[in-house]
């Protein structure tokens, strides 16, 4: 015999309040009900008597939301300023950052981390956990960890001169990469640098400088080549 259908309608649990009857199930009644936050739900009324069914998710969805960012609080708040230059010092003429006082098996003087093989970037870990040795500069010079992306001025990823680094939110990063694209000048090593409005030379990956035009900056890149490559300057 079906087990009868004990009313609920109007009554509240949590956020949830029975609006309807929908159906039996088993030994359930299943029920519509609204949210406080707007949105609905359908439950037994097992679960809400006992208190399974608090909303119609947004509970929970606020509560994920709560510990990511405590997380997130987490991650920049491990290191601070105060620590950072504790720990390390920090050249902003050569970009170098090293060892301040000794963290075994590092003698003060000591380049701190290494350069991530993947991306590139120069990489450090403290107390296990994995930082950009470039923001960890900007938390130096700056008392604050970068409010968005720190972007290597002249490309070069190990190059953290003080004047190299700049913080870019990520739509101005990804529009850098994209016009860095569009920059091409027609000349092996140089390309246009908007953002200063001179000419970039480089070989590869390693910069050479900033120049006023185009004709300067290929001129001291193909010295440069010369210089590195003999007869080969001429390399495509
Ligand atoms: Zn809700």
């Amino acid at each position: 015999m079906p087990i009868p259908v004990k009313d609920i309608t109007g009554e509240k649990f949590g956020r949830l309040t029975a609006v309807r009857f929908i159906e039996r199930r088993k030994n359930n009644t299943m029920w519509l009900c609204a949210c406080e936050c707007g949105g609905e739900k359908v439950t037994s009324a097992g679960s809400l008597r006992v208190g399974d069914a608090k909303s119609c998710g947004c509970l929970n969805r606020e509560h994920m939301k709560r510990i990511g960012a405590r997380r997130r609080v987490h991650d920049g708040g491990e290191l601070d300023a105060e620590k950072v230059r504790r720990l390390f010092h920090y050249d902003p003429e050569t970009g170098a950052l090293t060892y301040a006082r000794p963290v075994h098996p590092f003698k003060v003087g000591d380049t701190v981390g290494t350069v991530h093989k993947k991306s590139g970037y120069r990489v450090l870990t403290v107390n296990g956990r994995f930082y950009h040795a470039a923001r960890v500069i900007w938390l130096h010079m700056t008392g604050t960890w970068p409010d968005g992306l720190v972007d290597h001025i002249n490309r070069v990823r190990t190059d953290n001169k003080w004047s190299n680094l700049r913080v870019v939110s990520r739509a101005q990063n990804a529009m850098n990469v994209s016009r860095r694209k569009d920059n091409k000048s027609g000349v092996t090593g140089v390309h246009f640098h908007k953002k200063s409005g001179r000419w970039v030379a480089e070989i590869g990956q390693k910069y050479i400088g900033l120049f006023a035009t185009k004709d300067e900056a290929a001129a001291v890149r193909k010295a440069a080549a010369e210089q590195q490559y003999g007869e080969y300057a001429g390399e495509p």
